[in-house]
């Protein structure tokens, strides 16, 4: 048969494991939903200048794994490969800012990058999100750490480890830079990498290569350059998170290479993923607003993948859940059955109890090995006979118990016996 496959780095999520899919999501957000984030979404594409100004024309975002198109109409667009740039677009747009501060925001969606697909590493891939924009305070950048590390606590995650650093500001990083770039000029490296010393340096310290990072010992840390300013609220956001009982790891080599990053930046790395280790990151990115003509406006945010989340979870051998199965499936034998038990699964399901049906016209074995199949705790049969005498059976599925009860009360009782 030639029939399509889903494309190249994707894959689809089918019942019954897209059930731990949607539940991983719905855990990564349920802190957010309780500290007064509110739900933002935003379109899954934008004129391609809000990612190559937000995200970083240096990056290998923008200059490797962007989708990009051009429409119809001749406008320039992306799938997008992150969520901040438009969220941030998005409060500017309706004004946000000029309201209550900070706007704490939180999303959930698809994700598009053009990248070499490996485990945990997809073309297509969901993150949930939150941004607090407009407000300078190291509680903040506290709030959303633990507001991840929660998330990621309450669905049993134990083998992942929080790295945070501080990139320093407008005032103390270029001094860092400039000392930086000058100690990097005097390595030996090839030529892509001694043009990303020019255009974006502290990048060079996320070079994965053994040969780089052993010639990196030596360099100079962002820790030692750090202003007066930026060391105190860096203090403070340490203070906070240990005070919340979470531990962290100092990591000076941790970075977000661009200039409108500052300050408290984090990632959270799982055990047990290989190289693909990265299940969630954020920071602080006072510049950026600016950068997109919007006003000054200081903010700070994560993403946490979904997809490497449910696979830290496998990795950890937590079980994930289950699909929602149905309480009730109900089999009819013969047509006036059938339209007095679709009756029935109809009111059951108004008054809330889960309830399936033999659909498709099915005889008796086949029809109880659906009721079986799905999991139900139990099953309604009725025949012309039980429908004669004005009545259904009500088996229960798991000690096989049968007994009689009146069509008109059996709504009821099932609600009475499941609730
Ligand atoms: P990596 O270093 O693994 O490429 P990243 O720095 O590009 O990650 P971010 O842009 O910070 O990742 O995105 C936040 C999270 O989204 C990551 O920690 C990861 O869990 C997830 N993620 C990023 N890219 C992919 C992808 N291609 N497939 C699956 N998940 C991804
Ligand atoms: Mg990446």
């Amino acid at each position: 048969m030639n029939t399509f496959s889903a494309p190249k780095g994707t894959y689809d999520l089918l019942p019954p494991e897209s059930a731990a899919f949607l539940a991983v999501r719905e855990a990564l957000a349920a802190p957010l939903k309780r500290s007064g984030y509110g739900y933002v979404e935003t379109p899954g594409f934008e004129d391609v200048k809000l990612f190559s100004r937000g995200v970083g024309e240096s990056t290998d975002i923008v200059t490797k794994e962007m989708y990009t198109l051009t429409t119809k109409g001749g406008d320039e667009l992306a799938l997008r490969p992150e969520g901040t740039a438009s969220v941030l677009r998005a409060a500017l747009e309706a004004n946000l800012h000029r309201g209550p501060l900070p706007v704490k925001l939180w999303y959930s969606g698809s994700y598009y990058r053009y990248e070499r697909p490996q485990a945990g590493r997809y073309r297509h891939f969901s993150q949930v999100g939150a941004e607090a924009l407009g407000a300078e305070d190291p509680a903040l950048d506290a709030e959303l750490i633990i507001l991840a590390v929660d998330a990621y606590r309450s669905l049993g995650l134990r083998d992942f480890r929080l790295l945070l650093n501080s990139l320093g500001d407008k005032e103390c990083r270029p001094v860092y830079r400039a000392a930086l770039q000058e100690y990097l000029r005097g390595l030996d490296l090839d030529e892509e990498t001694r043009a990303r010393i020019e255009i974006n340096p502290l990048r060079v310290l996320d070079d994965k290569r053994e040969q780089v990072q052993r010639q990196l010992a030596g360099a100079p840390r962002i820790s030692d350059h750090l202003c007066d300013a930026c060391r105190e609220y860096h203090d403070q956001v340490r203070e906070l998170l240990t005070a919340a009982d979470i531990t962290f790891e100092d990591d000076v080599k941790l970075v977000r290479g661009l200039d409108y990053y500052t300050r408290t930046t984090f990632e959270f790395v799982h055990g047990r993923l290989g190289s693909q280790s990265a299940v969630g990151g954020g920071g602080r990115y006072d510049g950026l607003s600016q950068m997109l003509g919007g006003p000054e406006l200081p903010s700070v945010g994560w993403a946490l993948g979904v997809d490497r989340t449910v696979l830290a979870l496998k990795a950890e051998g937590i079980e994930l859940p289950s699909a929602g199965r149905t309480d009730v499936f109900a089999v009819p034998l013969g047509e006036q059955a059938r339209r007095a038990l679709f009756g029935v699964v109809t009111e059951l399901r108004r008054q809330g109890v889960s309830a399936d049906f033999a659909f498709g016209g099915k005889g008796l074995k086949n029809a109880m090995k659906s009721a079986n199949r799905s999991g139900a705790r139990f099953a309604v049969i009725a025949g012309e006979r039980d429908l004669a005498d004005g009545e259904v059976q009500l088996k229960d599925l798991e000690s096989g118990e049968q007994t009689s009860v009146a069509l008109e009360t059996v709504a009821a009782t099932l609600r009475e016996r499941l609730l």
